[in-house]
């Protein structure tokens, strides 16, 4: 690790370095080359005879590319009363430790550093640490954050200079303690928390409001089309035209209604990438995502239908990443944050995906208790979590639908009836309107939950 360090830190020297020769002779030559050209006079100047020379080369040793500190290293050290992450620094920064529940986690907020550790430590998983994950939150900031497998206390955070070595340590320790104590210190610092007024003070958009005032609108999404068929059946029923059916069908069960809006990512036998299904649901301001596939499966005896939502390790990860892009005014519709300079955004995300979380999780349990009056339902755990790309955006309640088995005979042959057809849909219809009957007045923001 140590070695690792240095031979980062001089293949960084040695580009500064060259940067500065180029700049240095490229501006020496009109005038020494004529008049010397045998002794290019940058490359073998002193600071005492060329001092400009020497200026320009400490300039470029200055310029952009080290105006930020670089990680040249991360160690990690795992005993049962202890977890130390010292990491190598070419510079002394500022950090600003925090712990999160739910799941649990230590938040090292820092100015924006260049990452050039090239042999990082990785927890054993035997001990407090679960994972870690890093990189720049937005331009300026970056953010390490440690995933925990059990509650520690982070001791006071020690910035030790170089010791015989050439780089800075930032040292965080963390000691066991109990779920309760965690509990208690956990929590965003005072001025990265969005107070009630301040998310309530997040800009609505128009479209936004106005669709308040208007029907609901459901994105149904019928899987697979065109060129991926998705699964089949022995009798030659095909997973793409029989949710493509049932989608029709369960648009016209809803706009019978009255209250619904009704639009599907494919109504013709195309082909749609799922960020697109995705990107659909967003862009539509959604109020509902609902992903209709049918399952396949070696047991053939296997049948009936269950309902997947967003799993949530996988939304954690999902939140993380999104969390560390740059501009999040896109993330987020409506609410633009390119103009914040705190960790507000990323709670933004965290809420907005536990708060769809929340409500998929919910209609799926509608679904559950209407969709057996029309089909037959998965005895066991017919409600499942998964990362399914398709349910990914955080600000959308999204679940997915599996009808039944095409591998399974009696499946099948359902299936292939319109009447079967007809009737899931209108299944699925009245658990959505049950659903948001639930839900009083107007739709809310995601994010303006707390
Ligand atoms: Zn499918």
């Amino acid at each position: 690790m140590f070695l690792g360090g240095v031979r980062i830190r001089r293949i960084y020297l040695a580009v500064g370095v060259g940067v500065a020769l180029a700049v240095a002779s490229a501006l020496s030559m009109p005038q020494a080359a004529p008049a010397n050209p045998a002794s290019p006079r940058a490359q073998s100047a002193s600071p005492a005879d060329d001092p400009i020379g020497a200026l320009l080369a400490q300039q470029a040793l200055l310029g952009p590319q080290s105006a930020y500190p670089v990680v040249i290293g991360l160690k990690l050290s795992e005993t049962e009363a202890r977890t130390r992450f010292a990491v190598e620094l070419s510079d002394p920064v500022d950090v600003r430790v925090y712990t999160l529940t739910n799941p649990n986690r230590v938040v090292i907020d820092m100015p924006e550093v260049l990452w050039r550790a090239t042999d990082e430590a990785r927890p054993s998983g035997r001990r407090a640490v679960q994972s870690y994950r890093y990189g720049l939150f937005r331009k300026g900031d970056f953010r390490f954050v440690i995933d925990l497998k059990s509650p520690v206390k982070v001791e006071m955070p020690q910035i030790v200079p170089p010791e015989g070595g050439s780089s800075f340590q930032l040292l965080v320790d963390l000691t066991p303690t109990t779920a309760a104590d965690f509990s208690a210190h956990a929590g965003w610092p005072q001025d990265a928390k969005p107070s009630s007024t301040a998310v309530a003070s997040l800009p609505q958009s128009a479209p936004r409001a106005a669709q308040s005032e208007a029907k609901r609108l459901i994105v149904v999404d019928p899987g697979h089309g065109g060129i991926d068929p998705g699964t089949h059946g022995q009798s030659g029923v095909k997973e793409k035209n029989l949710v493509l059916a049932v989608a029709k069908e369960l648009r016209t069960a809803l706009e019978s209604t009255g209250r619904y809006r009704v639009q599907l990512t494919r109504d013709s036998d195309v082909f749609i990438p799922l960020r697109e299904r995705v990107a659909i649901a967003r862009a539509a301001r959604a109020d509902l995502f609902v992903s209709l596939h049918a399952d396949s499966n070696d047991h053939r005896e296997i049948r009936g239908a269950s309902v997947y939502t967003l799993s949530e390790d996988a939304s954690d990860r999902e939140a993380a990443k999104l969390a560390e892009k740059e501009n999040m005014s896109d993330i987020i519709a409506g609410v633009d944050l390119g103009g914040e300079n705190s960790p507000v955004a990323s709670i933004l995300i965290d809420l907005a995906q536990r708060e769809t979380l929340n409500r998929s999780a919910r209609f799926a349990e509608t679904v559950l208790t209407s969709l057996p009056t029309a089909t037959m339902v998965r005895p066991s755990t017919p409600h499942r979590g998964a990362g399914f790309a398709v349910l990914k955006a955080p600000d959308v309640p999204a679940v997915l639908i599996e009808l039944g088995y095409l591998t399974n005979v009696k499946d099948e042959a359902e299936m292939a009836k319109e009447t079967w057809r007809v009737q899931v849909a209108r299944a699925v219809g009245a658990a959505i309107d049950a659903h948001f009957s639930r839900e009083s007045g107007p739709p809310e923001r995601q994010v303006a939950a707390p």
